[in-house]
């Protein structure tokens, strides 16, 4: 099974009570593939600045991402600047510099053809659903955004909606795209807008998947996931994309599409979140093994196994 990943490619710098950083790798489709990448084979596209080197190349690499669909543009990378003061749930953005996504036109490799899945991360609306209109033989695509976004570009982003399975936003990005203060009728207009299912992330507070009814098996009850309690969490940036790749990354994996697997997913995608907020940035993703997986994997059920 393959799946190709388009997203942004980032250059970050990050405050968190924790400590600081600057310009170090990051991106929605960085952490997704990374993350996805201990399930299946990830194909990515996206494009990067001059100032993208080796060394950051390596780290895609080392996981076996095939990078081919990554155009090298003149210019800077992307670069993105936020912090984290009284809440590690929400970001405040300091800085969007769009740099060489001003003119990025997304081109899909020939080998990328056949590829089964697609993920839209977290960019301009209008890239997502080019990219999907070309990859028109997948069986299921999954999509990210924000509210950036969401205020920003929202005619584009209702039609990329239409193209969109499984759309995987957090309480507040539901909230503002339905224009809904409850959370559960909020679902249900996002879910009118597309998507048959529909994933709600609450940050340190788990997952909440909808359904829309009959989409992947009979039943509308909604599901829901804890997040492991974290002791450390040194920078939680990259959560979402990486809960994303978790999700995913195991339904690509799992051979058929159903609201079991879906459900699984969603425990996979928490215990792949839990992780990239260890360390700040990709660290924790790139020294990570598929035992220590399983292990949280285990954690995670335990935590509300009842006998
Ligand atoms: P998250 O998983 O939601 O914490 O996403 C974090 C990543 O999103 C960071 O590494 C940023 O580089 C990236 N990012 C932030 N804003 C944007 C944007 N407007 N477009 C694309 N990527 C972004």
């Amino acid at each position: 099974m393959s799946m190709v990943a388009v997203g942004s490619i980032a250059f970050d710098s990050i405050s968190t009570p924790a400590g600081r950083v600057e310009n170090i790798l990051g991106g929605s489709c960085t952490y997704f593939a990374l993350a996805a990448s201990f399930f299946t084979k990830v194909r990515v596209v996206a494009v990067v600045g001059e100032d993208f080197t080796l060394a950051h190349e390596k780290v895609f690499a080392q996981r076996g991402i095939d990078l081919r669909g990554v155009e090298h543009a003149q210019g800077k990378t992307f670069r993105w600047g936020g912090q984290y003061r009284d809440s590690l749930n929400e970001a405040k953005t300091d800085f969007t510099e769009l740099n060489v996504f001003e003119s990025f036109q997304p081109r899909i490799p020939r080998e990328y053809a056949d590829s089964e899945f697609l993920f839209l991360g977290n960019i301009h609306p209008a890239l997502q659903a080019s990219v999907r209109r070309e990859l028109n033989g997948v069986r299921l695509t999954g999509g990210d955004t924000m509210n950036f976004w969401i205020q920003g570009t929202r005619q584009e982003l209702l039609k990329t909606l239409k193209l969109v399975d499984v759309l995987l936003i957090n309480d507040a990005e539901t909230k503002m795209l339905a224009d809904e203060h409850n959370l559960p009728r909020a679902a249900q207009k996002v879910l009118a807008l597309g998507p048959q299912a529909l994933v709600i992330k609450h940050g340190e507070y788990g997952a909440t998947i909808f359904f829309r009814e009959g989409a992947f098996g009979i039943g509308h009850h909604p599901f829901r996931a804890p997040a492991l309690p974290i002791e450390e969490v040194r920078d939680p940036t990259g959560a979402g994309d990486s809960f994303a790749g978790g999700f995913m990354g195991y339904i690509a994996s799992a051979g058929s599409l159903n609201r079991e697997v879906l459900k699984r997913a969603l425990f996979y995608g928490g215990v792949m979140g839990s992780f990239a907020v260890e360390r700040f940035g990709t660290e924790r993703l790139q020294s990570l093994t598929r035992e220590e997986i399983e292990g949280r994997f285990q954690a995670f059920r335990e935590l509300t196994h009842l006998e």
